[in-house]
């Protein structure tokens, strides 16, 4: 097993999570196995219980981890379904230390920081790395935090245990170009690789982050300053979208150079003509469509965080790449609507409407409003979670005249065609929070529907089928996930909701016209309404999972890929 380490500089936000797919990405393409475990030096033990506006969106796994939206990127760029052992918190590190503790492992000991915490975090990055030629560890925060620092202890001290020749250190610096001295300053980089050195590390490669390419001049400098040659600082520009980043580095042959670290000769050549002529697609697409997605954003001072739907917005990406067609993104807030009617006018200028995730009241009645303008109005519309639960509030309101609301916003509704799980209200009452929603990837059984076919169509329920007959090999996982024994069409998605489709007002539905296509069946027998969608609507469909957290580029998730066919036809 061979590491690397992946550390911040300057500033925060810079791209690290990129960089480290990236790097995945070109080890990947000469033929070794990777994985990547992102570190969280905060005490939560998830990312579950974070604010989305703050942190950016919640990443779901197949195994049902909450965590930081970098994992997202990882699964994106390696292709890989990456599970919940690669995310490390602080509070993982040290509820398992304590619980160690307790249960009397450490029995006549001292526990203490050095050395129970570093063991702690080393046993887990080998645990997660086990099975692959190389490890990648991206370290969250920025160096000189005072929460990082165990994990650097435990990095160095897994270069002791591996040698020098397994582990390789990079630093993801940023470096600015001020305005009024129009000059790119290496000065915070040199700091920040000087901070890294006090630790015992020192960088092999410097990515240097950069609103322009890096000169020689600065290179150089660094070089100088920092004693890092500058064959292995790597410019990396500013550029219009993140999966041309491998691309950049491997121009400057960050691949070669990192086998070269490791003295490891490649197992077959790269070779990039797919990806690169996707990222073309995404560059100089030959169509372009504007998509609106109505949810719910809060601003932060005066800056407003759209990475609450960055899996959205990349699997938009990955559908319009393989259609070759551009997505501009109208980030609306869905409050507009409630406040005047008449702003649903300006929703003609999209091509199509998607309503994402979500959580609480807040613009709920514009969410509803504006999935009522895309029924009427034949424009293409895409329910994601709380986006399939309103369309089934909306359905039930406007066309059967029912005073209908989910429970999640009104608990005395006349009509709650949406409500909470049984096993969801136990946990409510208890107050367990953390890591208790209806979480990761579940079964659904596809009907005979227009979702269906585009699950036919993209191939991907032929890939999911493989899957589920490995799953069947477990029994009981496979009951848990919902995958019946002669079941056909049988698909997996992702999940991260507490409130279902109330089974008694199925039928009703079903009877005026709303289409379930899918269903997944509860190990109590329950059937849970998996996805839903219109007839004579040139696309009017929602999903209770979350299919873009399966989405690649070269991948695209089914759902997204007919929503966009839809916006430009
Ligand atoms: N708030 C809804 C629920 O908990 C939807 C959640 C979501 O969109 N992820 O069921």
């Amino acid at each position: 097993m061979k590491f690397i380490f992946v550390t911040g500089g300057v500033i925060s936000g810079v791209g690290k999570g990129v960089a480290a797919a990236s790097i995945g990405k070109i080890l990947q393409s000469y033929g070794f196995s990777v994985t990547i475990i992102k570190i969280d030096p905060y005490i939560n033990c998830d990312a579950g219980t974070l604010r989305p506006t703050e942190h950016g969106e919640v990443w779901v796994t197949d195994d049902g981890g909450e965590i930081d939206q970098d994992l997202g990127n990882y699964e994106r760029f390696l292709g890989a379904d990456i599970p919940k052992k690669n995310n490390i918190t602080t509070g993982q590190v040290y509820r398992e230390i304590i619980r160690k503790e307790r249960s009397g492992k450490f029995l006549g000991q001292t526990v203490q920081f050095i050395p129970h915490v570093p063991d702690e975090i080393k046993q887990r990055i080998k645990e997660a790395g086990k099975g692959h030629d190389f490890v990648i560890i991206e370290i969250g925060g920025t160096i000189g935090d005072y929460e990082n620092l165990p994990f650097l202890f435990a990095a160095k001290s897994l270069e002791i245990e591996y040698g020098k020749e397994n582990v390789a250190n990079i630093l993801v610096s940023y470096l600015p170009i001020p305005k009024n001295v129009g000059e790119m300053k290496t000065k915070p980089t040199q700091q920040a690789i000087k901070m890294l050195n006090e630790t015992g590390i020192f960088p092999d490669f410097v990515l240097c982050r950069a609103a322009r390419p890096l000169d020689n001049i600065r290179k150089k400098k660094i070089e100088t300053y920092a004693n890092i040659c500058s064959d292995n600082i790597i410019s990396a520009p500013d550029i219009k979208t993140i999966y041309k980043v491998p691309l950049n580095f491997e121009k400057e042959k960050l691949g070669e150079k990192l086998l070269k670290r490791f003295g490891v000769k490649p197992l077959q050549t790269p070779n990039w003509t797919a990806w690169q002529k996707l990222v073309d697609k995404i560059e100089n697409p030959r169509k372009k469509i504007t998509v609106g997605i109505v949810g719910k954003y809060v601003d932060i001072g005066d800056f407003n965080l759209a990475d609450s739907y960055i899996s959205i917005n990349e699997a938009l990406k990955h559908a319009g790449a393989e259609l070759d067609v551009g997505i501009n993104i109208e980030w609306i807030d869905s409050k507009l609507f409630e406040k005047n009617q008449k702003k649903l006018d300006e929703l003609n200028n999209c091509n199509g409407i998607i309503i994402p995730g979500g959580f609480g009241s807040s613009g709920v009645e514009g969410k509803i409003a504006a999935i009522k303008f895309c029924r009427e109005n034949d424009v293409p519309f895409l329910g994601l979670c709380y986006g399939m639960q309103l369309a089934v509030v909306e359905f039930a309101r406007h066309v059967l005249g029912w005073d209908a609301h989910t429970t999640e916003i009104d608990p005395n509704t006349d009509y709650p065609v949406i409500d909470i799980l049984p096993s969801q209200k136990r946990v409510m009452e208890k107050s367990e929070y953390g890591g208790t929603m209806r979480l990761g990837a579940y079964a659904a059984v596809l009907e005979n529907s227009e979702i269906l076919k585009n699950y036919k169509e993209t191939g991907r329920l032929d890939r999911d089928a493989l899957k589920v007959n490995e799953l069947k090999k477990n029994p009981e996982q496979a009951f848990r996930l919902g995958i019946l024994n002669n079941a056909e069409n049988v698909i997996l998605e992702r999940h991260r909701h507490r409130y279902e489709v109330n089974p008694e007002y199925v039928e009703e539905l079903s009877k005026n016209g709303l289409i379930f296509s899918g269903y997944h069946v509860r190990e109590d027998e329950t059937k849970l309404m998996e996805f839903l969608e219109l007839p004579n609507h040139p696309c009017f469909i929602a999903t209770q999972a979350h299919p873009e957290f399966k989405s690649r580029l070269g991948d695209p998730a089914p759902m997204f890929l007919k929503f966009v066919r839809a916006c430009y036809l």
